[in-house]
């Protein structure tokens, strides 16, 4: 989870887990809508099994068949049109029957596919599946499947407690989730592993809650050292305690990303500032003019060769440059012959689970609840179905 899926739930957290309760979850399965494509403008589906398409508004049945064979959806003035049939609606679901496979351009899914003509005349296309298939379709992409079990398992449950947070905050929307990094990436019935599966089903129905309500559990790839709190990058209209960061995390030190170092050509650097940096002097420095108490930096001074200087937050700086690039806010600044040094630690945002800081834990004998205690303190794990 990165800094740009943060931003969408920007608005999502001023108003973070003010309605939700485990009460409010019933009985049926929860269903979860992933957007699995985007401003498409034709998308290839077919169905190796029994199918039914309805009107995805009024549930009224508008054809079936024992097998849809590879078939183009495409948007009409009047609707949708499947191969040369045309649909007088803006959104058609295309349901399996008897787990048939259902497969959108060359990826297998479980659970029903909505297809919505939008605004601009594009394809939105939505998996509509049960929650737990959803965490199964997620962990490959999130964490590694040799790594221990418990550090997946943690996994599992932060990914379903962040898809339940997010299925309330877009419920006036066409879909909980995006199926990329700006939600979680997820994949499909074609990126499930035995072992993953493993780890979702040891862990059926649990998600985090705190003061009993759900919250967005944001995790990381590796802290460097120490989590971030929530509140430095997003304005909670309430601090949240298990997202209040702090923990000193040791657990990370074996990750590849612990430790990082990028440069750059200045010349180079002042391009991709140049929403920011709007001056004609060459840039000639970059300071930290501010770092917060976990060490990473709040903001920089962008200085030029004419006295002039500007002060940009790490988090926008670090958006500019690329967030592969510098993979923290935790760095120093040198600069040599034109170039500058980026020396850091950690990557990601910070906040929440560190995951490699979950692997390190459970080589350490720690379970899934202990490293979810850790980085999520105060949090109480619970079952909702
Ligand atoms: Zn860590």
């Amino acid at each position: 989870m990165n800094i740009k899926k943060s931003l969408i739930f920007f608005l999502g957290c001023l108003v973070a887990a003010l309605t939700m309760s485990p009460g409010s979850f019933g009985k049926e399965p929860l269903k979860i809508r992933v957007a699995i494509g985007c401003d498409l403008k034709e998308v290839f589906l077919s169905v190796n099994g029994p199918y039914e398409i309805v009107d995805a508004r009024t549930r009224v049945s508008l054809m079936h068949g024992r097998k849809l064979s590879t078939s183009k959806v495409a948007v009409v003035p009047d609707g949708l049109k499947i191969k040369d049939k045309i649909f007088y609606t803006d959104a058609i679901t295309v349901i399996q029957k008897k787990s048939a496979s259902l497969v959108v351009n060359n990826r297998s899914y479980r659970g029903d596919i909505s297809i919505f003509k939008e605004s601009d005349n594009k394809l939105l296309v939505v998996n509509i599946l049960d929650l737990e298939p959803y965490v199964k379709g997620v962990l490959y992409h999130e964490i590694s499947p040799r790594w221990p079990l418990d550090a997946i398992k943690a996994q599992a449950v932060a990914v379903r407690t962040y898809a339940i947070y997010q299925k309330e905050m877009m419920k006036l929307k066409n879909y909980d989730l995006k199926a990329d990094t700006s939600s979680q990436v997820y994949g499909g019935s074609s990126s499930e592993t035995h072992k993953t599966n493993r780890a979702v089903n040891f862990t059926y129905g649990e998600i985090l809650n705190y003061s009993g309500r759900v919250f967005p559990t944001f995790f990381h790839a590796t802290c460097g050292g120490t989590t971030e709190n929530a509140g430095e990058l997003w304005k909670f209209s309430k601090e949240l305690e298990p997202l209040k960061g702090g923990r000193v995390c040791s657990f990370c030190l074996e990750s590849p990303h612990y430790y990082w170092k990028a440069t750059m050509d200045l010349k180079m650097l002042e391009r991709k500032c140049a929403g920011v940096y709007k001056t004609d002097a060459e840039l000639k420095n970059i300071v930290v003019a501010e770092r917060n108490v976990t060490g990473r930096i709040r903001f920089l001074e962008l200085k030029s060769s004419g006295n002039s200087s500007f002060v940009i937050s790490a988090k926008d700086f670090r958006q500019l440059v690329g967030s592969d690039v510098l993979r923290s806010t935790n760095f120093t600044i040198g600069i040599e012959s034109g170039r500058v040094v980026f020396t850091g630690k950690g990557w990601g945002h910070g906040v929440g689970l560190c995951q490699w800081g979950a692997f390190g834990m459970s080589k350490k004998g720690y379970d899934y609840k202990q490293i979810l205690e850790f980085y999520y303190p105060g949090s109480e794990l619970i079952k909702i179905q």
